[in-house]
């Protein structure tokens, strides 16, 4: 039987989802989301995705807030494992750009939709598939920093435009 689902728009990363239990509750309204990825990154910083009438947030305005980063695993891959971490990460919304070679991961996301924190996680899953060492990852807590503080600020500017209006 086919029954009569809702279509929304998830505001993360403006993908067509059917209204579901990834579902939140903010300022009255419900929002829907096509995955935890993209409903963590909204309960972190909701005024990216969220504006009020005639003040787009920083996402209604289209913008993009590209990354590219550089990333070593302790040992190299092979070309195997290569290719199954590249699918697992490509599988995550926000990633524009993916090269694995050896130990080194080269990405390009944006930054509005996957934080290099959620890429991280996602690679430390898939090592446990992988084997020892892709788990294992360098320290790169100062690089979360930079980007929540980052997230923080264009929340703020998009929240502040509210007023000077
Ligand atoms: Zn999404």
């Amino acid at each position: 039987m086919n029954k009569e689902s809702t279509t929304v728009i998830c505001p993360v990363c403006e993908m067509s989802v059917t209204a579901d239990d990834l579902q939140i509750s903010h300022q009255g309204m419900n929002f829907y989301f096509c995955s935890a990825q993209c409903k963590d990154r909204f309960r972190a910083n909701p005024h990216l995705y969220i504006g009020s009438a005639g003040h787009p947030s920083v996402k209604q305005h289209g913008d993009v807030v590209l990354k590219q980063r550089s990333l070593l695993l302790d040992e190299s891959l092979s070309s195997v494992q290569a290719e199954q971490l590249s699918s697992v990460l490509r599988s995550l919304m926000g990633i524009r750009k993916i090269h694995i070679e050896g130990d080194r991961i080269q990405i390009i996301y944006d930054l509005l939709q996957v934080t290099v924190q959620q890429i991280e996680q996602a690679i430390e899953q898939a090592g446990d598939h992988l084997g020892h060492g892709v788990s294992s990852m360098l320290k790169r807590s100062f690089v979360h920093y930079l980007e929540e503080t980052e997230l923080n600020n264009l929340e703020q500017q998009a929240d502040n435009s509210k007023h000077c209006h």
